[in-house]
């Protein structure tokens, strides 16, 4: 499940869809992003966490992110780094995405699994895709509750629209 808010520019027209959430498909995107953080895809940071906490977590979400340099929007993996708070094994349990997918007894840490039996390491360092700045990132509850932004075209004032919810 996720949910989409469109970010349309009054004044000249910039468009942009800020998403939030996870589909149905979470645990095959689980498993596609720790493989890339493993591996170092995803930066430093992330390759070090797993090599120094095999056991560690990480949230794998769409959040929204502003740009503090050239401020452009972007939609963006959430990637905190989490360990464990308890004895959770993301390995026991199954079927609880009950999906006709064969990814249904794949490893996987969801959302609400971090919450409950994990604890904050560190926040992932968003960088800009387009210049390298740093960027501020909102999950869905930060995003909320701002009641603008500033478009990236024309630095105009920009109200989010109300939220789509999708299940996909
Ligand atoms: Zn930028
Ligand atoms: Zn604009």
């Amino acid at each position: 499940m996720g949910t989409v808010y469109p970010m349309i520019c009054d004044k000249c027209g910039h468009n942009f869809r800020a998403s939030f959430g996870v589909g149905f498909l979470f645990p095959s995107v689980y498993a596609e992003v720790t493989v890339s953080a493993k591996s170092g895809e995803l930066g430093a940071e992330l390759k070090k966490f797993f090599t120094e906490h095999p056991n560690g977590a990480i949230d794998v979400s769409n959040i929204f992110g502003v740009c503090k340099q050239c401020g452009e929007f972007d939609n963006v993996k959430n990637l905190s780094m989490y360990l464990p708070a308890d004895d959770f094994s993301p390995a026991e349990r199954q079927g609880r995405w009950s999906v006709a997918f064969p990814f249904e007894r794949a490893e996987y840490v969801a959302p609400k699994d971090l919450k409950e039996h994990y604890k904050l390491f560190a926040k992932y360092p968003h960088k800009c895709k387009h210049c390298g700045g740093e960027m501020e990132i909102f999950n869905e509850d930060d995003f909320a509750v701002k009641d603008n932004f500033e478009c990236p075209r024309c630095h105009n004032k920009l109200v989010p629209g109300d939220e789509i919810i999708f299940w996909d």
